[in-house]
């Protein structure tokens, strides 16, 4: 029945409601622009019920994209008590979702097309994109699956994979593995990195610090 959806780091979050012609369209372009849809158990609930409506009008599937469901990787990473997303914002200090009437609101925009309820249901939509925003920075080191920031940049420059920054220190080296590899860590999003190219040692067998992109 609608959308709110935002670019990360931009202000401006994009709404429709199913009174706007472009409603299903509008989105699909997001979609099919984005490399990465950060979401909230969107894998299994936001994008079917996209992937619906463009199976219904006969539309083409978005371009690839890799799903970063927030919702994940609170269940892989961390035990709360809930891994609701208002008590998950609630627990990392952020207000929680916009109020609402629950049932009666959805029967109020949908069956009655009230203007007002609408209006109070594109505020919950856009808090709720917005909440998801700031919880996405904090989860940002915890994520396992993200587009890589360094297919961005030309070359072998050293870039954070997972936020794009180039302020990342040195971390030692990572031994779990019979080939050793160079690690680091971003001091902008703090996640720990690993460099693709195996590190040498020296003639006495130490080990080389080779930085090598991530
Ligand atoms: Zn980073």
């Amino acid at each position: 029945m609608c959308w709110a959806a935002g670019w990360v780091g931009e202000k401006k979050i994009h709404f429709r409601d199913e009174n706007h012609d472009d409603h299903i369209d509008k989105i699909w372009e997001l979609i099919d622009e984005a490399d990465g849809i950060i979401h909230y158990n969107g894998k299994s609930f936001d994008m079917k019920h996209l992937n619906r409506e463009f199976l219904l009008r006969r539309m083409d599937p978005p371009s690839s994209y890799t799903n970063i469901d927030l919702l994940s990787t609170m269940r892989q990473q961390f035990k709360m008590a809930s891994n609701k997303l208002e008590w998950v914002s609630l627990a990392l200090g952020y207000e929680g979702k916009v109020e609402n009437r629950g049932v009666q609101l959805w029967i109020d925009c949908q069956q009655k097309n009230d203007p007002k309820a609408w209006r109070e249901m594109k505020k919950y939509n856009i808090q709720d994109v917005a909440l998801l925003e700031r919880i996405y920075y904090d989860l940002l080191p915890w994520i396992k699956t993200h587009p890589n920031y360094g297919h961005y940049v030309d070359g072998d420059k050293l870039v954070c994979k997972y936020c794009g920054s180039e302020n990342i220190k040195l971390d030692g080296w990572e031994r779990r593995t019979v080939t050793p590899y160079q690690k680091y860590r971003c001091l902008d999003c703090r996640s720990p990195l690993r460099g693709r190219k195996k590190v040498n040692r020296d003639d006495d067998g130490k080990l080389l610090n080779q930085p090598s992109t991530v």
